[in-house]
């Protein structure tokens, strides 16, 4: 297979530099560094240091005055796969701002054990759900396709984790969504993006769909019906009816981590009992056997991999030093998922040496170099 040129096509900086602050990567798409090497991730820390949180709650009530259901009908959607961030908004919404959110769940391409249960604990704490699972021949070609050609195995699944909730919304005729954080100014993104209060339905492709519309598939030889869980010929109308998606993270500072404490303690979420592979934690995006190959493919790209995401959000968030946390990296990053391995081969119908076809075409060049028959990354946090 031909090598992608990585670089062009996400536009990454020709030197590898990492965060003097926490340990991110400028190869990672969008984050912007500073002439003195902090990336803008950080700086959005110093930032939300400043807001004035009791303004933007009582910002958040004052719009939830206007929604909220006198008979006890829906009246927000939160999507929510079960894991600790979605529990964390739902659970919130409704215990201590009397809402009643109806809960929606796009399916993981194949739930974990721990995922699973996870979902079950959260549908017991006390939440309404309905799930959605597109077709699972079709969901298997597009996650090869999408891996062959997009170097990321999990993009349809976004497609769904972002349109069903709206799909859903409408349906029942709520115009309140609240996903959670706003991951362009939380990881990363442009200034501008930091005070956003959520998504127009015009940036989707942009941000979501790496540029590739869902429709554009249909241009691949999926048909309507083959697509119609996934795509939505009627998202636009959706926004004009006067839903609107916000960020919660908007309205309350977030932290990965004590959502974690919060879902553990009011909807009986758990971690898994060992670390995930790539990374040290437990309780990060544990649901889905195909998920540590989005990570992966990051790390083939870009040299980043789920480690480096985990550590430098807890340095941002003042609960690690830079240096354990460069250990952690330099220790756990470049681990191959070799557990989900399996189930991944079994899901895409790829054959073994299929598979490192395709990775050895997505791997940049730039960050890896050949070390016998192994590749390893010529530059790594220090
Ligand atoms: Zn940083």
């Amino acid at each position: 297979m031909k090598d992608i040129d990585v670089n062009a096509k996400y536009g990454l900086p020709n030197e590898v530099k990492f965060c003097r602050r926490c340990v991110m990567s400028n190869q990672r798409p969008n984050i912007i560094f500073d002439e003195h090497g902090v990336c803008s991730a950080c700086h959005y820390v110093d930032y939300k240091k400043n807001i004035d949180w009791q303004t933007r709650e009582d910002e958040l009530i004052e719009l939830l005055d206007k929604h909220r259901s006198k008979d006890g009908s829906f009246d927000c959607v939160v999507p929510s796969s079960g894991g600790k961030d979605s529990a964390y908004v739902a659970h919130e919404l409704k215990d201590k701002y009397g809402m009643h959110p109806l809960t929606v769940t796009w399916a993981p391409l194949v739930y974990t054990d721990i995922g699973w249960k996870n979902i079950q604990a959260f549908n017991h704490s006390g939440f309404d759900i309905i799930m959605g699972m597109a077709k699972g021949d079709v969901s298997k070609r597009l996650c090869k396709d999408a891996t062959i050609e997009m170097g990321d195995p999990f993009q349809p699944f976004i497609y769904g984790q972002v349109l069903f909730p709206i799909k859903i919304a409408a349906k029942f005729g709520i115009n309140l969504i609240f996903s959670g954080e706003n991951a362009q100014a939380e990881y990363g993104g442009k200034k501008e993006t930091w005070d956003k209060k959520g998504l127009d339905v015009e940036e989707y492709d942009k941000v979501w769909f790496s540029k590739l519309p869902y429709n554009s598939w249909l241009e691949k030889g999926y048909s309507q019906n083959d697509l119609e869980m996934l795509i939505d010929k009627n998202i636009l109308e959706y926004d004009t009816k006067g839903i609107k998606r916000y960020f919660y993270g908007y309205f309350k500072s977030w932290s990965n981590h004590e959502n974690y404490y919060y879902a553990k303690k009011h909807t009986g979420f758990i971690p898994n009992p060992e670390r995930t592979e790539g990374t040290y934690t437990r309780y990060s995006s544990i649901d889905d056997e195909i998920d540590p190959f989005h990570h992966w493919f990051g790390l083939i790209k870009f040299g980043v991999g789920r480690c480096t995401a985990n550590a430098a959000r807890e340095v941002r968030e003042g609960y690690r030093e830079r240096h354990e946390a460069a250990a952690l990296v330099q220790r756990y990053d470049t681990e191959f998922p070799s557990k989900s391995f399996p189930a991944f081969l079994d899901y895409t119908g790829l054959s073994e040496d299929e598979f490192w076809k395709i990775a050895d075409s997505w791997r940049n060049k730039k960050i890896w170099i050949k070390d016998g028959n192994d590749w390893k990354l010529k530059y790594q946090v220090s």
